[in-house]
């Protein structure tokens, strides 16, 4: 069930997304919250990777994929944030069937980002909506959250302490893994840069080669790069791979692990950017919208972090390639257009308003129920607010050449 919820909050439902059941969202972590010890952090980090960004930012790796084990149901761990830092991610994974997600998270001046308990406060059965930093529900396999993704979430220098949860079959796992990626620069970035994996199994025609000289993918890249240029980011350098056919097909219904699998397949990739998988139909189980157009694997992609069954999102192209070529709607291309609204989830974006007209996003700028918004449910809009430009070139993912 929890799942479910996952995929609900990730996909980009053009059809339907109004019959969210609030009983998907029960989650064992409401027991792990009653327990949590800020005070049992293991001792702080040193940096252990440094790389250019470029402008005056460096992408630093603060904790590089540390086993925590989990005691009286949380892992708690500390880390030193720099003086320039200007955000950070924070990456809790483990059994790629496991549940995992934040507790707590204290930032460097002493105040919560995300405050023990939340859980069960009122108005945050999706995610905190009263957290100073958005921090989202358990996540299957791997839960990444990226400071600041609100602007009530800036963070600042020195000592921060977390509580992480993992859950593996209904009991608290013996540990979790954890990786923490620091931005470091001379102020919020105003611009940057985005490299993509393109992955292609064979569906409908579209290969490594074949897409390079194709004028309808060439129009898809452009409106990602329009729509992303309001915001200051343009598509950096793209990487293009052959997967096996047998990967066509995923199914995101209750007890699939096909988008996983296909998922997984993003070891290959030869950026550090986002990795799409273009694939013939997503199935979702459902007779009244059997498929999809595009889904997150997660929300956002762990960044870095390849090979997991939550490093990716995945495009449906069936629907618009069965169009003739000649016949293929441009402006927008209707996968240039769901390529941007999945890349929006994969950077950290919920939706701003769910089809049920009562779900809405953490953000103070984003108009509830107006579909010219990207990252509305029906993924038809165009507008990033300034909030939602902001959070996405915190991301480490996006970075920053002189
Ligand atoms: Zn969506």
């Amino acid at each position: 069930m929890n799942r479910a919820l996952t995929y609900l909050l990730a996909a980009c439902l053009l059809w339907s997304c109004g019959d969210e059941d609030a009983d998907t969202q029960a989650q064992p972590q409401d027991a792990a919250r009653a327990d949590s010890d800020q005070d049992g952090g293991l001792a702080l980090d040193s940096a252990t990777d440094a790389a250019p960004a470029g402008a005056g930012f460096i992408i630093e790796t603060l904790i590089d994929q540390r086993q925590v084990p989990i005691s009286g149901a949380s892992a708690n761990v500390n880390f030193e944030a720099p003086d320039d830092v200007v955000s950070l991610t924070v990456i809790v994974h483990g059994d790629p069937d496991g549940w995992f997600g934040i507790e707590s998270w204290t930032d460097g001046d002493g105040t919560q980002l995300a405050a023990p308990g939340w859980s069960e406060a009122a108005g945050n059965d999706r995610g905190c909506m009263t957290c100073r930093n958005f921090t989202g529900l358990l996540q299957n396999g791997v839960s990444t959250t990226v400071a600041p993704n609100r602007d009530t979430g800036a963070v600042h220098p020195g000592t921060h302490r977390l509580a992480l949860s993992g859950w593996v079959d209904g009991f608290a796992a013996d540990s979790v893994t954890v990786t923490v990626i620091a931005k470091r620069g001379p102020a919020a970035p105003e611009t940057g840069v985005i490299d993509l994996n393109f992955y292609f199994t064979g569906a409908q025609g579209w290969t490594s080669d074949s897409v390079q000289g194709d004028p309808y993918f060439a129009a898809c890249v452009q409106r990602v790069n329009e729509l992303y240029g309001r915001a200051g980011i343009t598509i950096g350098d793209m990487t293009y791979q052959d997967l096996d056919p047998t990967l066509s097909t995923v199914s995101i219904a209750e007890g699939e692990e096909t988008l996983g699998a296909l998922m997984a397949n993003s070891i290959a990739s030869q950026t550090d950017g986002l990795n799409i998988f273009f694939v013939d139909q997503i199935l979702t189980g459902e007779p009244d919208f059997p498929a999809i157009p595009g889904v997150a694997a997660s929300v956002p992609n762990p960044p870095y972090l390849p090979g997991t069954v939550a490093s990716g999102v995945a495009i449906g192209t069936r629907g618009p390639l069965e169009v003739p070529p000649g016949q293929r709607f441009l402006d927008p291309p209707a996968i240039g257009q769901t390529m941007a609204h999945e890349l929006g989830h994969a950077l950290g974006l919920f939706h701003t308003s769910e089809y049920d007209e009562v779900s809405h996003d953490h953000y103070d700028d984003t108009p509830e129920n107006d579909n010219r918004y990207l990252m509305h449910a029906d993924g038809t809009g165009a507008i990033i607010s300034d909030e939602q430009g902001r959070a996405l070139r915190a991301n480490p993912a996006i970075r920053h050449p002189e």
